[in-house]
């Protein structure tokens, strides 16, 4: 019964969306219509030529621009208006032609004695021409100025009602069974299910009823589908907008907007209200730009609707954010979004849990492990796994399979961290200094196995702007790092380039190693003036990324600090790098056989790798320092 009043309204707004359309095109085929009446009018004109004959009844005959070549000493006369000619023939025919402005022609015809006259003036719907973009615009910018001083009135609202498309409805079917690895957050939302479900019993007790939940967290780890599986659960109509539909060029449209929202809401209440990107509207107010004039007006409007209704009315509005921190507090007081949850990226539990829920709906093959998979996912949100799970889907298609296997999966992943596969040629000397470049990180990440990650593979294939890689796969997330795994990471990170200078001179070396030395040096920057893992700095924190990504200092730091830590990072980078340069010249023959299994294979794994380098089956937890460090000698 409601949903119907509701679709009623639809239908009804979009039916004055749809006027405003007629109008539109009515103009503008009245415009046209015009114009065409009056291009075809020229030839009357140009017929009433003195030339004795009568014309009213002769048709004119068109001739073709070669025509006018071919032909142009028959040519009496020719009035030019741009780049329509008319004019009679010598025999007395009248003539239309569309010919192309040139003097060249012109002075041709001019000497078979043609006699030709341009006309420049121009037709009263050429003036129109030019003056209908000034009227629109004028008309625009009155009609703007009427939004700014009526509010939400008159064309506006009118306006916010076209868009309701916009605001997606209906009962989702999404339960909390849809949503994996955040049971916690699962637990906190189920008060709010639960209010929706006996609102009675919550109000017999008098009890302050949430009216607000703001739900916080990077895109895609699954704001939207929970606030979804809430409505589900507890089986009430969802309503979902976006924070920047709220905003546009015209002003007063997001109060309207607001209003409208909140107007069905209450139609269908008890319901949940989600507000995606809830930060187009409830940033901070700050520079008092025009913009922001629009926006603040939007956000008090949302304000008041919250503020506004009464204790039972059962609507739980629902906003979504990956900004928390710039929220205007008035957003967050009592009674508005005083709920927040925050829902981080999936632990490896947590991306178990997501694996596992959707490997359920596809088909997957016996040699995928998904343990593994959420190993090395590490920051992937619940969509991107969703999505890694497709593109393998996608790849096992392509490749004739029934189901995803594990390669499916790798090339998935690698896509997805790294982008599509590069077909870029290489030139074959580039491709073996980036075999001995992968197999020396290879070889010295191996070397450090015991503090460090386990390899997972090597590949010289191109993808992105990596020429190749070597990937590790944790055991579990980790939270920190010893000062020993730092050292041994910058070894790591470095040995791409101690190989290519051990294996090909140091005049060979490339800048293939950009982004480990980028890498290398945020590590020993980070470790050395934020972790307090030097003591020749000592424990004072030096820098702090702020919020919003500028690096400012936090102690202002003295120009002898300042210069006692670029000289402690060298220091570290360079004692990093002697180390895995002195690793792969005492192993030269092994990181050698790597390389070259590396240009036939152009993929190892890591058991692979741990064969070669170990000389016999090792497995990646077993590969642990005594028959690593056994190797190294
Ligand atoms: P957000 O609103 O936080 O950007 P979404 O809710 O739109 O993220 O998530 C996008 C998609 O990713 C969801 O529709 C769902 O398919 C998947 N997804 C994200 N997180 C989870 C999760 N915890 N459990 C199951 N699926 C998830
Ligand atoms: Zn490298």
């Amino acid at each position: 019964m409601e949903k119907q009043q509701n679709k009623r309204n639809f239908s009804k707004s979009r039916r004055d969306g749809a006027s405003i359309f007629a109008i539109i095109f009515a103009l503008l085929f009245i415009a046209m219509g015009v114009r065409g009446f009056m291009g075809a009018g020229t030839v009357p004109t140009s017929a009433m030529l003195p030339n004795g004959i009568n014309t009213t009844q002769t048709k004119p005959v068109e001739l073709s621009f070669s025509d006018v070549l071919r032909r142009g000493k028959d040519i009496q006369t020719m009035t030019i208006h741009g780049t329509d000619a008319t004019g009679t023939m010598k025999d007395g025919t009248k003539y239309t032609a569309t010919i192309t402005y040139d003097p060249e022609l012109l002075s041709k015809l001019a000497a078979n004695g043609t006699s030709i006259s341009i006309d420049a003036s121009k037709g009263t719907m050429e003036y129109l021409g030019t003056w209908f973009p000034i009227i629109i615009s004028l008309l625009f910018l009155w009609w703007l100025f009427r939004g700014m001083r009526g509010g939400a009135g008159g064309i506006t609202r009118g306006l916010a009602q076209q868009n309701p498309t916009k605001i997606t409805t209906g009962k989702p079917k999404t339960t909390f069974a849809d949503v994996a690895g955040i049971d916690s957050e699962k637990q906190e939302l189920m008060e709010v299910v639960d209010f929706l479900k006996n609102k009675e019993k919550f109000t017999a007790v008098g009890a302050r009823v949430p009216r607000g939940v703001l739900l916080s967290g990077e895109p895609g780890t699954g704001k939207t589908l929970l606030a979804r599986a809430i409505a589900g659960e507890a089986n009430v109509p969802f309503f979902a907008a976006s924070g920047s539909d709220f905003s546009g060029i015209i002003v007063g449209l997001g109060v309207a907007k607001i209003k409208e929202i909140f107007e069905m809401a209450k139609r269908n209440a008890p319901c949940i209200l989600f507000i995606d990107e809830i930060d187009a509207i409830g940033q901070r107010r700050s520079t008092g730009s025009y913009n922001d004039q629009d926006r603040e007006q939007t956000l008090n409007q949302l304000l008041i609707e919250m503020d506004g209704f009464a204790n039972d009315t059962g609507i739980i509005v629902i906003g979504a954010t990956n900004r928390p921190d710039m929220l205007d507090s008035a957003l967050l007081r009592p009674g508005r979004f005083d709920r927040q949850v925050y829902i981080e990226l999936p632990d490896l539990a947590g991306r178990r849990a997501i694996l596992d829920l959707y490997a359920k709906k596809i088909k997957v093959g016996d040699d995928v492990n998904i343990q593994d998979v959420a190993r090395g996912t590490t920051g992937f949100s619940g969509a991107d796994l969703e999505n890694l799970l497709n593109e393998a889907a996608l790849h096992a298609v392509r490749n004739g399979r029934t189901a995803i296997a594990h390669a499916d999966i790798e090339e998935a992943r690698d896509k997805i961290l790294m982008g599509p596969r590069k077909t870029r040629k290489m030139r074959p000397e580039d491709i073996k200094l980036t075999a001995y470049h992968e197999a020396g990180h290879a070889f010295v990440s191996q070397m450090y196995s015991d503090i460090t990650d386990p390899i997972h593979k090597a590949t010289i294939v191109p993808r992105g702007r990596a020429l190749g890689m070597v990937q590790h796969l944790p055991i579990d997330d980790k939270v920190s790092m010893t000062i020993a795994e730092v050292r041994a990471n910058l070894s790591i990170a470095l040995a791409g380039r101690s190989a290519e200078e051990v294996f090909f001179g140091a005049d060979k070396i490339t800048t293939g190693a950009e982004s480990d030395i980028a890498m290398a040096t945020r590590l020993a920057r980070y470790s050395i003036t934020t972790a307090g893992l030097s003591p020749r700095v000592g424990l004072a924190a030096i820098n702090q990324i702020t919020n919003f990504g500028r690096s400012s200092a936090l102690e202002s730091a003295s120009e002898k600090t300042a210069e006692l830590v670029d000289n402690e990072i060298k220091a570290w980078l360079d004692t990093a790098h002697a180390d895995a340069t002195k690793l792969l010249v005492k192993n030269k023959k092994v990181v050698e056989r790597l390389a070259n299994e590396l240009l036939t294979r152009e993929t190892l794994t890591g058991d692979e790798i741990r064969e070669i380098i170990c000389g016999k089956k090792a497995t990646a937890k077993k590969a642990a320092k005594p028959r690593a460090k056994k190797n190294a000698k």
